[in-house]
């Protein structure tokens, strides 16, 4: 089962003779309910490939399949809906919205799918205890230290149930002990919620707790190692 694949994408960045490709001609399959790193040093194109499988961006060319949609073919209305939906981000800078305590930033994602009031304070304060910051539920974002920011900023990304988690350097800014918690939480969580995590990192460490590794350098798809076998048939 594949979550989110790229064909032959191409992502330009600047006009005319000074266009430099961020990536070029990358083509790779991401395997669902996989842990998948990302990998390759700074400017090699990691945020970029993150972004064009959020639909936070656009391929120049080819084409970006996520849950079996091609977001090529979405208007911008219909693919931040389908981002909405099915795909949850979590930061390097956690981006915890600063004036919401964490019980609601957490539940601001599921709020704007609507839904009733009842079932979504029960997920939200499901994951904010599944993540471990239950007890700073009230508390805002400043008043909670990096790795407790970014275990909430791992609540929201989960509480939609999305089936593609997209985290870009999510530990670049812990400590390293705060980091391998978040690391083997998300590792948890994505074994728990059976969902699709893409991780970007440059830390040859975080590489040990993958399932895949993706290799990018220079906008180039270098290669692809399964480190693990696949629980389900592909
Ligand atoms: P990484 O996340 O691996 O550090 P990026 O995806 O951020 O790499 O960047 C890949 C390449 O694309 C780099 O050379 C970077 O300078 C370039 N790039 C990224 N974003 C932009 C942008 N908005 N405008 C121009 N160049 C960009
Ligand atoms: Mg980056």
């Amino acid at each position: 089962m594949i979550a989110a694949s790229l064909h032959n994408v191409t992502r330009m960045y600047g006009a005319g003779a000074a266009a430099v490709p961020a990536l070029c001609d990358v083509s790779v399959e991401i395997g669902a309910n996989r842990f998948t790193v990302l990998r390759g040093p700074s400017g090699s194109g990691k945020t970029t490939m993150l972004n064009l499988f959020g639909g936070i961006d656009r391929a120049t060319s080819g084409r970006v399949i996520v849950a079996g949609q091609a977001l090529d073919s979405l208007q911008d209305r219909t693919l931040s809906d389908f981002r909405a939906r099915h795909i949850g981000f979590v930061f390097q800078s956690f981006n915890l919205i600063p004036v919401l305590s964490a019980y609601e930033n957490v539940e601001y994602p599921l709020a704007l799918l609507g839904g009733p009031k009842a079932k979504r304070r029960a997920d939200v304060l499901a994951l904010l205890d599944a993540v471990g910051v239950a007890q700073h539920a009230h508390r805002l974002p400043g008043e909670l230290s990096g790795g407790q920011q970014q275990r909430v900023a791992i609540a929201r990304a989960l509480v939609t149930r999305p089936a593609l988690v997209l985290a870009d350097e999510p530990t670049a800014n812990l400590d390293s002990a705060t980091g391998t918690a978040i690391i083997s939480l998300m590792r948890t969580m994505q074994r728990e919620r059976a969902t699709s995590f893409i991780f970007s990192s440059h830390d040859p460490q975080l590489v040990a707790s993958a399932d895949d590794v993706v290799d990018i350098r220079d906008g180039r798809l270098v290669s692809v190692e399964r480190m693990t076998e696949s629980e389900v048939p592909q």
